[in-house]
């Protein structure tokens, strides 16, 4: 043997491996994919389930929304045609709900709604019950309702407004599979900067179908934006920074803690979509500035990585865990004027600007757009006037008199006055498309405007000039 076929053949098993090892990948990755999907699948078919249950229970004033994740994930899905990290997968999800609109809406059912919950925990508890929804029992339910006891003065921002507003976890599973539910009894309306971080997260699922949350009237809060953003992998943020930090070093040290608190709960909390699938946060606004420290130990605290460390004004980056240190523990050198830990200059977080990526419009065009000829004349080889006659007599099974053509053919003139028209200018041709759209009853007259052109309104389409009966 020689050195060359030796190196052939050494070629083919290293192709080979690398074939196989591919293959294997694509098959995990597959069934991987599948997984979720089935998992999705059921989610939705429980959900409905589930729904339709919680509006027998309680028929007259409630209006079930699904939120969060379960939501995005229903745009994400038509994305994918295999896993991918993160993005798409609904596994360890749970699903959030509200059940009323309001609060004065769940008082008036409050009753039906605690029976409900009664029988949930019933049900929980007592196998004997061939209940299930899609094949799911529920196995367990806990009152999660937070109390004012539960909560520490400055902890627990993004929670106070849930005080005593009843939240229940719902667990159902069929075989292995556990799908939980984070029942809340109604929506929360509150003056906040912070909900609805991001854009991808603002669909809600009612029965009028998916709504956007978007009081703030976002651009990129709208729906075709949405889309661009799930399509481009990227979450857009609509949290005022700029204005949460406005005049942030002449605050009141009470004030400052607050405010860092909500930044450090929100970097601790909503960064982790950056772990879902986005590639990137940006933002309408300017954002926090920070980095994912992948490697070394945090110099303050000693924890390890990786962790979050954001920018402050002093061009110091801190970590989250140092940070809530600075600002929470009072035992803290820096504690009492809160200052940067490595240049003692007054503490203030940076901020940069992150735009959201251009959905690419193209620009108006110069010259004028009509010029399609062909399509323009196909459009009137069958003019109104010569369908009209031909319905007329299909209905009345005789010709009208009135309705014999001209001396010059409708086809004909509506042809010239195309060739006329397309010499105008796009102005007027829009107005002239305007017009013929505003218009309802003056069906004679006006032939000119009305034959030529890019569809005739509905309501000429059907109508036929007006014959005496013989
Ligand atoms: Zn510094």
């Amino acid at each position: 043997m020689n050195s060359e076929s030796d190196f052939i053949d050494y070629l083919k098993t290293q192709v080979q491996t690398v074939e196989n090892l591919n293959m294997i990948k694509y098959f995990e990755n597959q069934i991987k994919f599948k997984q979720q999907t089935e998992h999705y699948k059921d989610k939705i078919k429980v959900s409905i389930s589930l729904i339709k249950f919680i509006e027998t229970m309680c028929p007259n004033y409630s209006n079930v929304t699904i939120f969060g994740s379960f939501t995005r994930n229903l745009l994400e899905k038509i994305f994918m045609n295999s896993s991918e990290k993160g993005f798409g997968n609904p596994i360890n999800h749970d699903i959030d709900m509200t059940i009323f609109d309001d609060i004065s809406n769940y008082n008036r059912e409050k009753d039906n709604f605690n029976d409900m919950i009664s029988l949930f925990k019933i049900l929980a508890n007592n196998n004997s019950f061939d209940f299930n929804f899609y094949g799911y029992k529920i196995v367990d339910v806990s009152d999660k309702t937070l109390r004012e006891t539960d909560l520490s003065e400055f902890a627990g921002f993004g929670k106070r407004f849930m005080i005593n507003l009843p939240h229940f976890v719902l667990v159902l599973k069929k075989d292995n599979i556990m799908i939980k539910y984070d029942l809340l009894a109604y929506k929360v309306n509150h003056d906040n900067n912070w909900q609805n971080e991001y854009n991808i997260n603002s669909l809600s699922i009612t029965n009028k179908g998916i709504i956007i949350n978007n009081p703030n009237e976002e651009k990129s809060y709208k729906f075709f934006n949405i889309l661009h953003s799930v399509l481009e992998k990227e979450a857009v943020c609509n949290i005022p920074f700029e204005k949460i930090l406005d005049n942030f070093l002449i605050k009141s040290r009470g004030e400052k803690i607050q405010i860092l608190n909500q930044i450090i709960w929100f970097m601790t909390n909503r960064i982790k979509i950056l772990s879902l699938g986005y590639k990137k946060i940006s933002s309408d606004f300017k954002f926090i500035d920070y980095i994912i420290e992948k490697e070394e130990v945090c110099d303050l605290t000693g924890n390890n990585a990786p962790y979050i460390k954001i920018k402050l004004e002093c061009s110091h980056y801190v970590s989250l865990m140092g940070l809530i240190g600075i600002t929470n523990i009072r035992t803290s050198d820096w504690t009492e004027s809160i200052k940067c830990p490595y240049c003692r200059a007054s503490l203030n977080i940076k901020l940069i600007e992150i735009k959201p990526s251009e959905i690419i419009v193209p620009s108006e065009p110069e010259k004028d757009l009509i010029n399609i000829d062909d399509y323009e004349i196909d459009m009137i080889i069958n003019s109104d006037d010569n369908q009209n006659y031909i319905s007329h007599i299909l209905h009345k099974n005789q010709v009208p008199t009135n309705l014999t053509p001209t001396t010059e053919s409708q086809t004909t003139r509506a042809r010239n006055n195309y060739i006329a028209s397309s010499r105008r200018s796009r102005e007027e041709y829009f107005r002239i498309v305007q017009n013929r759209f505003n218009r309802d009853n003056d069906w004679g007259g006006h032939d000119e405007d009305r034959v030529i052109g890019w569809g005739v309104p509905e309501s000429n389409q059907t109508r036929v000039r007006e014959v005496p009966s013989p």
